[in-house]
């Protein structure tokens, strides 16, 4: 259903806490809709995630809430895990370069992506409205209005009030780490895939990594190019598997741990037993949120976020408190651009939400519909196949076109070619139709001048 639209426009003091791609949309859609915009960026440059370190967090499997946090989880080799066409901004697209310096492949390299959102910022005067080397440590209600508190890195706090906070703040640095019995008396070493940048610490090992998804796929190969044996564990696979796997000699998919011992030895749930020196967690992360008091109205239980209506407006606080990307299996940088659309033109008036009970009973039919698929409530941000309709539902509210059928057709291409051909889906493919009909789309909406190889 179409929302509810109002001639009448306000144009509010907004906060935006981050300056990765998410942060980014929103601070150019905000400004877009005549709002004022302060970003607040703990790092010296904009590109969150996608700034790339060598540097890694003292404590490698982060559990220390106060270590030293080090924001990207971002690997050396890391290419992207979707086609270039399908994961830009719809207006900006994520096109190659005529530039020595650029990566032209269609799945680039991490330093193209950071490249790319660098352009963004500097093609719509972003980095004007960034605070930079200035953390938000907290975020609390003032009368209808918010106040934060910030950090800057010359140690000087400073409260501010703002009319509205968006959050932007990621959630690939928070790392979840799996339960393994027996791991307390394990003697090998352990390591969340956040700290993971260069295969050479594990030369001559034997490497478990648990996870098989695009981080533990892509770094247990990275691996096996300098370790003696590297072995997955996967909950996804059933208990009996146990198979190497093609494009390389020493890489062997399992089914899950089954325990560690302290000979060092790792039990998988098929049987077979390596004596391993590091285990390598590629499980995920969780949303956190440190600065933000909500006195107890926003909770984050077993990595499910809520209430929030469609992901994005705590009902009782909003419109006036919402947050960008908090879905995951989705077209990032795509949804962040109409999530912060809708966030936009609701602050200003433009458009509508429903009733604060309207939005909790859409919430509590979410909560419902997950709970009836027997899914856990980590899996209430996972968009997947759905993803289309909740992108589509969200362009609806802002006028927005629908998600192009090639645009469809190539995300779902390729999360197939991810899960079946890990090993070369970044090189080999079979849609080169729908890389065509992307450009010439590009190409009639005058947002590139030619087609590649003209
Ligand atoms: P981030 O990029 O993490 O930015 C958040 C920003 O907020 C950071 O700059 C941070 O410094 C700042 N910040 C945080 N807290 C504070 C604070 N308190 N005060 C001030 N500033 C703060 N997506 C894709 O589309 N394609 C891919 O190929 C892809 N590959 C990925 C590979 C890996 C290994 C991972 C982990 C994720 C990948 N993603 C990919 C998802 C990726 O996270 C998103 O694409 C996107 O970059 C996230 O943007 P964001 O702005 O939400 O968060």
């Amino acid at each position: 259903m179409a929302p509810a639209c109002s001639s009448r426009t306000n144009s509010l003091h907004v906060a935006v806490i981050g300056a990765g791609a998410a942060g980014l949309a929103a601070t150019r859609e905000l400004r877009r809709e005549s709002h004022s915009v302060v970003v607040f960026e703990r790092d010296t440059q904009v590109g969150g995630l996608w700034v790339y370190t060598p540097q890694t967090e003292p404590d490698p499997l982060s559990l220390d809430p106060n270590r030293t946090v080090v924001h990207s989880s971002v690997y050396e080799s890391l290419r992207t895990n979707l086609p270039r066409e399908c994961m830009g901004y719809r207006d900006f697209p994520f096109v190659p370069r005529n530039n020595e310096s650029r990566d032209p492949r269609r799945y680039p390299s991490h330093r193209e992506v950071l490249a790319y959102l660098r352009d963004f910022a500097r093609e719509f005067k972003l980095e004007e409205m960034v605070r930079f080397e200035t953390e938000v440590v907290c975020v609390e209600r003032d009368g209808r209005k918010w106040k934060i508190r910030s950090r800057s890195s010359d140690g000087i706090f400073r409260d501010e009030i703002f009319d509205s906070v968006v959050v932007c703040n990621g959630h690939y640095t928070e790392p979840r780490v799996a339960h393994v019995p027996g791991i307390d008396s394990w003697p090998g070493k352990q390591v969340h895939s956040h700290n993971y940048r260069v295969p050479d610490p594990f030369k001559d090992q034997v490497v478990v990594v648990i996870g098989n998804f695009a981080s533990g796929s892509d770094i247990s190969r990275d691996i096996t190019g300098v370790a003696k044996e590297v072995h997955i564990a996967s909950r996804s696979n059933p208990s009996e598997t146990y198979k190497k796997l093609p494009g390389s000699n020493n890489l062997w998919l399992h089914s899950m741990i089954e325990s560690a011992r302290k000979d060092g030895s790792i039990i998988f749930q098929n049987g077979k037993v390596v004596q391993a020196d590091t285990i390598v967690h590629c499980t995920g992360y969780k949303y956190h949120f440190p600065f933000l008091n909500t006195n107890g109205y926003i909770t984050v239980e077993d990595n499910c976020v809520g209430p929030l209506y469609k992901h994005v407006f705590p009902p009782a606080l909003a419109p006036r408190l919402s947050f960008i990307g908090l879905p995951w299996m989705t077209l990032q940088f795509f949804m962040f651009e109409l999530q912060s659309k809708w966030v936009a033109a609701v602050l200003s008036g433009r458009v509508t939400l429903p009733s604060e009970d309207k939005m909790m009973e859409d919430v509590t039919a979410l909560y419902a519909e997950r709970d009836a698929n027997k899914l856990p409530k980590r899996y209430t941000h996972k968009l997947g196949e759905c993803q289309v309709d909740y992108l589509n539902w969200i362009a609806e509210q802002v006028g927005a076109p629908p998600v192009e059928q090639w645009r469809a057709e190539e995300v779902n291409g390729g999360y197939l070619r991810l899960a079946t051909q890990s090993d070369t889906f970044r090189d080999k493919w079979d849609d080169d139709h729908l890389v065509l009909e992307a450009y010439e789309d590009f190409l009639r909406q005058k947002l590139i001048s030619v087609l590649p190889d003209e």
